[in-house]
């Protein structure tokens, strides 16, 4: 089946229904905001975001200031990360055609590019823009709508991506038969089964809606690749190389902005322009191969 043969709804059901078996959630609140399906036990926000709403969460300040403090900044940083997430991905691909979902800036396919045949895709046209003036293959569009080719691909990308989306469940069906049998589709996100979620309850960094809808654990992500064809043949934990300057930024200024706290973060910016890396146990990197 392919995509467009269903019509490509714009925003989550109506009801609060869960995308992996269908049951109604509404009644069922994990945290403020957040529903658990009674059935299979996943976990989603409780919003009702068009893609025209979702768009705009994306224009040029989520990228500046509002959920990244200068994401072109950040660039050493996150190709740090972007390198280390490509050795593991030739372990199951030595090259051919791949296709980044939500490429942002283009950081990863401009180092993808020297094992694969690359393009990408952004709903952010700021980013699309820029990471064209680098040189990168990217559309600006949403994925759902682009006509690509299926059985084409051997690696599909979606970094830090399904948990912003109104139906992943579509996407990753999508992602699926654009892959060629054999070929890979390989996704980070938040795991809200970790120890660090579980004890850091409704006030884990990675609960927040409306930005991040869905909250995967290892179960539900089996599901929702296992439901497209899809077998996971990689799981693991990752952790980051951040900006300390990044990290600053989140526990300083970010959701609490006042004039102070922003002189604070000025005068002591200068003195942390390194990178960390941090391994919360709470990030899944997860490759699944279409069968
Ligand atoms: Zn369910």
């Amino acid at each position: 089946m392919t995509s467009h043969n269903n019509p490509i709804p714009d925003a989550a059901p109506v009801a609060p229904l869960c995308i992996l078996c269908g049951h109604d959630a509404s009644d069922h609140i994990l945290y403020p905001g957040i529903l658990q399906c009674p059935f299979c036990g996943f976990v989603f926000a409780d919003t009702k975001l068009s893609a025209a709403d979702l768009q705009k969460l994306y224009q040029r300040n989520y990228f500046f200031g509002n959920e990244y403090l200068n994401y072109l900044e950040d660039k050493p940083a996150l190709q740090k990360n972007f390198s280390t997430r490509i050795r593991a991905l030739l372990k199951y691909s030595s090259g051919g055609n791949l296709f980044e979902v939500g490429c942002a800036y283009g950081f990863f396919l401009e180092l993808a590019n020297r094992y694969w045949k690359t393009e990408g895709c952004d709903i952010s046209a700021p980013a699309c823009d820029e990471a064209r003036h680098q040189g990168n293959n990217v559309t600006c569009g949403d994925f759902l709508h682009l006509p690509l080719k299926e059985d084409h691909y051997d690696v599909v990308a979606m970094w830090d991506t399904i948990e912003h989306l109104a139906r992943p469940d579509l996407y990753v069906q999508k992602a699926s038969t654009l892959l060629k049998r054999g070929g890979i589709l390989c996704a980070t996100t938040g795991d809200i089964g970790s120890a660090m979620a579980k004890m850091r309850k409704h006030r884990w960094r990675l609960i927040h809606p409306p930005t991040h809808l869905y909250y995967f654990d290892r179960k539900s992500i089996e599901r929702l690749m296992q439901k497209n064809g899809l077998e996971i043949i990689r799981f693991e934990h990752c952790g980051y190389s951040r900006s300390v300057q990044q990290i600053l930024y989140s526990l300083l200024v970010l959701n609490r902005e006042t004039d102070l706290r922003k002189k604070i973060y000025a005068l002591l910016k200068p003195l942390f322009g390194f990178s960390v890396y941090v391994n919360l146990y709470d990030i899944m990197f997860v490759v699944a191969r279409k069968k």
